[in-house]
């Protein structure tokens, strides 16, 4: 029995009553965007994908948001509920995930000023900083009509099959917008004092609870530190919610910091359980089962906010894209099997930004669910995989599922390739979580490891199937002193086989240059540290405060070390960073006195530093430590040698293709080889 397996998971494993139902656990799948309501096949990979969730064995599953009306769509394509004919099209996925045993709420959401529409409204006429629109001030005849609105959304929903609905009152989305003067500056009913600004709210969990009766399960999602001036403090808050139960909702979800807010609550930067004291200061104000969410990614996290009291549920939304069997492994004394969400926002955020259905860096089935193939092959192959990286293990893994013979060659003592280099960055320590799961499924799976051994085309035949993950090598620039022992290669600072002056240059502001830089600014003791990332971040950490801030989320924290951060390109540094991580990246950089250069023509390196051009000036850089982060190499020499001797290989990830080679790329290349052999 593994240590995970000795652990108790008692509280989060144990039934709850919520309203009138009994509830099997105290896990709910949280709501997510997946944009899978308007792909081909709409339904059909709803239901594939929600029902994989319920087998997992979530408690509750929230749907994505559902508009209540036209006006409150998150853009033109975005799901309604608002047609009770088309709500009917959504009975088959009830139904799937009602027979494997749980229940499902559909989360009416209305985007308010964050609806990226021309006919946006909210409280009152003030843009939003993420919005180009100006919403339109809502009529005291608007908000009774959506009042409405969210009741027939309601009961559409329950006649449609829901066990319930989840009213969004977080994240800055309407109802959340009437709630606080940041964003409500009304002077009539709706507005003023905290009694006017929580009409609306209190408004609809009334007209819903009233059009839907007893049993149909009302779930609040309230802003429990909305991260923004002019949010609510906690009286507010705790006020808030003693209304919203005493109108009927059962359960308390809450939700931290609105999409405009300058702090970061969900990736990886995040420390685990960072937001639990928010929930808990709800919960002191009701008895009705309060949900903490946001950052809760492993059992053991979740157990802790439970047992302590902070909290009566937990919500995990993207760590059932990552694994939708998170609760059933556990119940079953697998926890250490669990695919770990990584907070890395690659595939789910990201995707849903750039328009593309959800899916999970660490799994690439999530959204795809239709896509890929449980059964075990017919025509089991003896597999040799070469390079024990992202790629390589992934491929190995899912080819032993699948019942090949599979053999992974790996040259270093160890599994994880460039994996084990991007864990070094602050918060990317979770990639563990990633190099643990993989190396259990080689295990649990039989793949033969062949650890600290560097294959060679002697030891590649007798198999039907040669993959090559032979991954990448950081790129040496061709420049004049690029020997001088002042420079390092990015592998060697984060690796820890090179330490770094206190005066640094990185040279390439690529997604390395910006996790070196932020290494190198970053003291170990402010990650994973819940009251450092509150002092960083001008959070209080008591989540007391009006919008539980206690300082300027960008004021200065400066480091002990100088660097400056440089490309050759014109284009801001990090435009090609993801969307919902890459301004966290540079607001840190930023506050650690980082300073970024473009437009640099790169001249020579000696001791006197590295010398460039800019703006046609030549300059000169000191610096103790040179780093370079200007891109990889493919590593192919064995697939070349093997191909002149005529052996047929497939090669994947970084030795394929090192442009633009990430995690994302090399999981789900290795994943869907493995599906085609
Ligand atoms: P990258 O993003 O392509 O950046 C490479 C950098 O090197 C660029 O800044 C490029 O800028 C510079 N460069 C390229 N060739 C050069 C040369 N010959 N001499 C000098 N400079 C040169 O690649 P990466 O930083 O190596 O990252 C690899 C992949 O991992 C990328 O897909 C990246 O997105 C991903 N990744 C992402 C993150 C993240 O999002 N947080 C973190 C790590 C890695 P100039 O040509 O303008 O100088
Ligand atoms: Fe988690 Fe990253 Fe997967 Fe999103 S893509 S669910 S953040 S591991």
């Amino acid at each position: 029995m593994t240590d995970m397996q000795k652990k108790s998971f008692g509280t989060m494993l144990s039934p709850i009553r919520a309203g009138q139902h009994m509830l099997r656990n105290r896990v709910i799948m949280g709501s997510m965007h997946t944009r899978l309501e308007t792909e081909p096949d709409s339904i059909a990979r709803q239901i594939a994908f929600y029902a994989e969730r319920a087998r997992g064995e979530a408690a509750i599953l929230v749907t994505g948001g559902f508009a209540p009306n036209a006006e409150g769509m998150f853009d033109p394509e975005g799901p309604r509920i608002d047609d009770p004919e088309d709500a009917r099209s959504l009975r088959p996925i009830c139904e799937a995930v009602q027979a494997e045993g749980s229940l499902i709420c559909a989360q009416l959401l209305h985007a308010g000023r964050y609806a990226k529409i021309e006919s946006c409204v909210a409280p009152s006429p003030i843009r939003a900083p993420i919005n180009r629109i100006v919403p339109r001030e809502m009529t005291d005849a608007d908000i009774r009509r959506t009042i409405e609105d969210f009741a027939k959304a309601a009961k559409n929903a329950q006649a449609a099959g829901f066990d319930g609905v989840e009213i969004m009152g977080s994240e800055g989305y309407l109802i959340n917008e009437f709630t606080v003067i940041h964003t409500n500056k009304r002077e009539d009913e709706w507005g003023g004092s905290a009694e006017n600004r929580h009409r609306f709210p209190v408004e609809i969990v009334r007209a819903v609870r009233e059009r839907c009766g007893s049993d149909f399960l009302v779930i609040y999602r309230i802003s429990a530190a909305d991260l923004v001036e002019g949010g609510a403090p906690a009286e507010e808050i705790a006020d808030l919610a003693r209304k919203i139960e005493a109108e009927g909702a059962d359960i308390l979800n809450t939700g931290i910091g609105w999409h405009e807010a300058r702090v970061p609550t969900i990736a990886y930067q995040v420390p685990r359980g960072a937001w639990r004291q928010a929930a808990a200061n709800v919960k002191a104000a009701v008895s009705i089962p309060v949900v903490a969410s946001n950052r809760i990614n492993t059992p053991e996290i979740a157990e802790d906010i439970l047992a302590s009291g902070e909290a009566d549920m937990i919500s995990m939304a993207r760590p059932f894209l990552a694994d939708p069997h998170f609760v059933k492994k556990t119940r079953e004394g697998h926890a250490d099997e669990i695919n770990t969400c990584i907070a890395c926002n690659q595939a789910c955020l990201d995707f849903i930004f750039s328009d593309r259905p959800v899916s999970c860096l660490v799994n690439p089935r999530a959204g795809r669910e239709t896509e890929f193939r449980e059964s075990p092959t017919e025509s089991p192959k003896k597999v040799a995989v070469v390079g024990g990286g992202a790629a390589g293990m992934a491929t190995a893994s899912e080819a032993a599922m699948l019942g090949h013979d599979v053999t992974l060659f790996e040259a270093q003592d160890k599994l994880g390739g460039q994996l084990n280099l991007a864990q070094a960055a602050p918060g990317k320590d979770e990639f563990n979580e990633t190099l643990r799961y993989y190396g259990g499924q080689l295990q649990k799976h039989g793949v033969k490891l062949r650890l600290g051994q560097r294959a060679g085309s002697d030891d590649l035949t007798g198999f039907d199937h040669v993959v090559i993950s032979t991954g990448v090598t950081p790129r040496i620039p061709d420049l004049p002193g690029v020997d001088h022992p002042s420079v390092a290669t990015y592998a060697e600072i984060l690796s820890g086989n090179r330490a770094a002056g206190d005066t640094v240059v990185v040279m390439g502001a690529g997604g390395i240059g910006h996790d070196v830089a932020e290494f190198l600014v970053t003291e170990p003791a402010e990650t994973h540290n819940t009251d450092a990332f509150c002092e960083t971040w001008g959070v209080d950490p008591q989540f007391t405060t009006s919008g539980a801030l206690a300082g300027d989320p960008l004021a200065p924290k400066p480091s002990r070390r100088k660097v400056v951060m440089l490309q050759r390109k014109t284009s801001k540094a990090g435009a090609g960073l993801g969307v919902s991580t890459g301004w966290i990246l540079r607001n840190a950089l930023r506050k650690h006195g980082v300073e970024a250069l473009g437009g640099v023509v790169y001249d020579r390196i000696d001791d006197a530093g590295l010398h460039i051009v800019m703006d046609g000036e030549p300059k000169i850089i000191a610096a103790d430590t040179i780093v370079l982060c200007t891109g990889q190499e493919p590593e192919r020499a064995l697939a070349e040698d093997l191909a002149a001797q005529g052996v047929t290989v497939t090669m994947i990830g970084g030795a394929k293709e090192a442009a633009e080679l990430d995690a994302l790329r090399a999981i789900d290349e290795g994943v869907r080889l493995a599906q085609s052999l």
